[in-house]
């Protein structure tokens, strides 16, 4: 099936990056943002920017989105736009966003209906990632369409693994960002110790990093973003407390109970004051700041 013209909704940190990517290996992209100041850099990366939803719901061969929640994704496709009306091919939405299995599932089913497909295909990997086509992607989805998507989901991933139903992908992401969110308080918290016991944080982060209390954040965040004082990951604290509190929303849904992850959400709740939602997400592990949690 013909996989050319790419439509990619939501033109942020992320979005702007992946619409790139797609345009550097040869789709032809059209890009949608309610947000008119990404325009420039949109067409700066040979992308043609529409403010019209319909240029893309009714033309493209797959969409992209990357929206900041799940009901972002079923509005912009069945409200503002209406791919539930389009006949003339199966459309499959890629959907990055991080998003909530449930709305997920409910509008896979009504896209189902309509004869096209939605696949729930979180990243991982950052703007950077996105910007050089090397994101890690967890796809839900029917493996039909998940096969239909491939050039799209090869061209803008090192990797990217089926992971089950529709769903399935967002579980494993927000099982990844429950992870990560907890491990930046530790982290924080642990460096803190680290100074105050005469050591340096950076030569204790090098220690770490050869032994067992080493992760992404170990090894990645801190060196990147925390030791040199940059914190401009591309990614939001304001975002990071949306995946939390999806976390433990699902949690809560399916019965289990997290009291560690369930504190850590509390720490990022109780932070909106030092750290802004507008803040680069790195923050909680400044181990420099006064009143961290
Ligand atoms: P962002 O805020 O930088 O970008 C979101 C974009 O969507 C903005 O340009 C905004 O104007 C646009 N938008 C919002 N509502 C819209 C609508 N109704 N129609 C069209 N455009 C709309 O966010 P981001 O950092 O790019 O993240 C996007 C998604 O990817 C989020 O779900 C986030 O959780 C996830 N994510 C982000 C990162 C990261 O490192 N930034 C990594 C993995 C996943």
């Amino acid at each position: 099936m013909r996989m050319e013209q790419i439509g990619v909704i939501g033109l942020g940190n992320m979005g702007l990056g992946m619409a790139a990517t797609l345009a550097a290996k040869g789709f032809t992209v059209t890009g949608f943002d309610i947000n008119e100041t990404r325009r420039a850099p949109a067409e700066a990366a040979g992308i043609r920017f529409t403010t019209t939803l319909a240029d893309i719901l009714s033309s493209a061969d797959a969409i992209v989105c990357s929206l900041p929640l799940a009901r972002d994704v079923e509005q912009v496709l069945t409200t503002d736009g209406d791919l539930l009306e389009r006949r003339d091919r199966k459309v499959v939405v890629i959907d990055t966003s991080t998003s909530d299995p449930a709305t997920t599932r409910r509008l896979a089913a009504r896209l189902g209906a309509a004869g096209h497909a939605l696949l729930d295909a979180p990243v991982s990997g950052g703007p950077s990632g996105a910007a050089q086509g090397t994101l890690t992607m967890m796809v839900g989805g029917a493996a039909e369409d998940f096969a239909l998507a491939e050039p799209v989901l090869s061209a803008l991933s090192a990797k990217a693994i089926h992971v089950g139903p529709s769903g399935a992908g967002n579980v494993a992401k927000l099982v990844n960002n429950m992870l990560v969110a907890a491990h930046l308080v530790a982290m924080g918290e642990a460096m803190r110790l680290s100074e105050a016991a005469g050591l340096s944080a950076q030569e204790a982060i090098a220690v770490v990093n050869t032994a067992s209390g080493r992760s992404a954040v170990s090894e990645v965040m801190v060196p990147r973003w925390v030791l040199p004082n940059t914190f401009d990951s591309g990614f939001s604290a304001g975002l990071m407390r949306k995946d939390v509190r999806l976390a433990l929303e699902l949690a809560a849904e399916t019965g289990v109970s997290l009291p560690l992850c369930a504190h850590a959400g509390e720490i990022w709740g109780a932070t909106r004051t030092s750290i802004p939602d507008t803040a680069d997400f790195t923050r909680m592990a400044d181990y420099r700041a006064k009143d961290a949690a």
